[in-house]
């Protein structure tokens, strides 16, 4: 029923607005409007990734794991340069990783405790690693240079199966990361007069790796999100 206040409003509306079919509609659709959302917020919505990416990230954080206690490990045998270097690198690596688990909203496979993995054939590979990089120094340095050959296999194919570009720009600071790593591991086996000898990828990927400049700390990037 059309009580004579709504009636009186109505007409008033068409006097100061114009006809309302005329005037564009600024009533709501059913259900809130969605809140405007701030790109990186955790109130924003993200896109999911698909069970490749997802699994690929989740196995980047413990493979950067592994290096890290390695690294660690040895530097408490050896206690001789670059591991304690490398290995608080490593735990920066895996703090990148970390931050998109979180972002994606993936659970972190990563246990506490140093050798222990979630991933079984990461935790085979920690122990085979460490009983050759405890024999001698020079060992332990064969080691780093293997896990960084490692690494920037894995870390290249990362970056080719992905569409997502924050992913991409996160693992290629860790690859620079890794090449500059392997430089450090094979110099310093250099020092001891020997020649560093490619063990995971072809000896020209090695070589030119390890005959080109230390890349600065700024070159290997932000990660992306701003922390390394
Ligand atoms: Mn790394
Ligand atoms: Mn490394």
């Amino acid at each position: 029923m059309i009580t004579k206040r709504k009636f009186i409003a109505a007409a008033l509306s068409l006097v100061l607005a114009g006809p309302a079919w005329l005037t564009p509609t600024t009533t709501h659709a059913a259900g809130p409007a969605a809140k405007p959302c701030r790109p990186g917020s955790s109130a924003c919505p993200v896109q999911p990734l698909s069970a490749a990416e997802s699994d690929t990230l989740t196995f980047m954080r413990e493979e950067e794991k592994m290096a890290r206690d390695v690294y660690l490990t040895l530097n408490k045998i050896w206690g001789l340069p670059p591991f304690s270097n490398i290995a608080a690198a490593e735990q920066k690596h895996m703090d990148a990783v970390k931050a998109k688990l979180d972002k994606y909203r993936l659970p972190d496979p990563a246990q506490t405790a140093i050798g222990d993995f979630q991933d079984k054939e990461l935790e085979k590979l920690y122990d085979k690693l460490l009983a050759r990089g405890d024999d001698t120094y020079l060992d332990a340095l064969w080691v780093g240079g293997l896990i960084e050959e490692m690494d920037i296999e894995d870390l290249e194919d990362a970056i080719a199966a992905t569409t997502q570009t924050d992913l991409a720009q996160v693992y290629a600071s860790l690859l620079c990361g890794s090449r500059n790593h392997l430089r450090a591991f094979a110099a310093t086996i250099e020092r001891h007069g020997l020649v560093y000898e490619a063990q995971h990828l072809d000896q020209e990927v090695v070589d030119a790796i390890i005959d080109s400049p230390m890349e600065r700390r700024g070159a290997c990037g932000g990660g992306g999100g701003g922390k390394r």
